[in-house]
């Protein structure tokens, strides 16, 4: 039995001004623009600028290697080739998306080595070496960070310097409750290197709007990712999950035109790789809406707290699955 269509609760919407300037922060290249191809499209058209960055190449992606290969054991050499491939699909969508306008950077990281980075990686001494390409330094001779080592301190650090060049007054990331580790791990990365931008600019005016993305939930969020199938959804908002804990932070949304919708869906098509093995999946996200968890960073209450009151949220939630709903 299928389950009942949820009820459309209306979201604030988000307020998007003259000559914003936007960074989106993805983990893998296509989460930008399921995320946020919307509002790309939306702060170019108010003349503002867009500055997409993409930490890892994606290459860690087993079946659709196995897929794409044709291989049962792909060897190292596969993933390589499958990560060179996605960048390439990234580079395509952006140019789909933005026309040209859209300053995007490949980071080129291996898939995977976010979270394990952040909790197990820090230091350049100890970089994260990828079991599938078998690089514990950026191999892409494409990738922004080519040869850069692959660890915790030296990303932060670009992420910072990304910050301080583009003075955002938007920024999309992926929420640190993500069901997936490199997701989850940039949320945390994302909100270290807003803190250590605005401790060496306290002056920093605005200070940027912070918008969390959410793109790997559980219970087949959003209905029709797992449905086997691609489906057109366009019709629909992409509500937030109920489950999602709040945190004392505010929604907001953004509603997209059906050009809006059709280009997000152009771009999406350069995924050619992902849209072999989850088609189902990212169609699921071409809807008529793109909503976010909006921090307030302001008002005394400094990002450092932020990030302390999410860290614990984060063990909460992840030591008491039975008490999500009630975090
Ligand atoms: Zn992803």
């Amino acid at each position: 039995m299928l389950a009942s269509p949820a009820i459309a609760v209306a979201e604030p919407s988000l307020e998007i001004g003259k000559g914003e300037r936007l960074l989106v922060l993805a983990p893998h290249p296509d989460d930008e623009t399921l995320s946020s191809a919307g509002l790309i499209q939306q702060v170019l058209q108010q003349g503002g600028s867009v500055r997409s960055t993409v930490v890892t190449s994606g290459d860690a992606y087993v079946g659709a290697v196995m897929l794409d290969s044709g291989k049962r054991n792909p060897s190292a050499a596969d993933y390589l080739d499958f990560g060179e491939k996605r960048l390439e699909e990234s580079r395509r969508a952006a140019e789909i998306l933005g026309k040209g306008f859209v300053h995007l950077d490949l980071l080129g990281f291996s898939d995977g080595s976010i979270y394990s980075a952040l909790v197990s990686h820090w230091r350049r001494n100890n970089p994260m070496r990828s079991e599938f390409t078998g690089f514990d330094h950026v191999p892409y001779r494409q990738a922004e960070d080519h040869g850069f080592a692959q660890d915790g301190q030296d990303l932060l650090n670009e992420l910072v310097a990304i910050l301080q060049d583009t003075k955002p007054t938007i920024i999309a990331f992926p929420d640190v409750m993500e069901n997936d580790s490199d997701h989850a791990g940039l949320g945390m990365f994302t909100l270290l290197a807003v803190h250590n931008w605005l401790l060496q600019n306290p002056t920093q005016r605005p200070q940027p709007k912070l918008l969390a993305y959410l793109i790997h939930w559980q219970h087949g969020w959003p209905t029709g990712s797992n449905w086997g199938i691609a489906q057109d959804w366009s019709d629909q908002p992409l509500l937030l999950p109920p489950d999602l804990p709040l945190r004392g932070h505010s929604r907001a949304c953004i509603n997209l035109s059906p050009a809006q919708i059709n280009l997000k869906r152009a771009a999406l098509a350069e995924y050619k790789t992902q849209q072999r093995i989850m088609g189902d999946f990212l169609s699921a996200f071409v809807r008529s809406s793109e909503c976010f968890t909006q921090l307030k960073p302001r008002d005394g209450k400094r990002i450092e707290q932020v990030l302390e009151h999410w860290r614990q949220v984060r063990k909460a939630f992840d030591n008491h699955p039975l008490s999500r709903r009630k975090i």
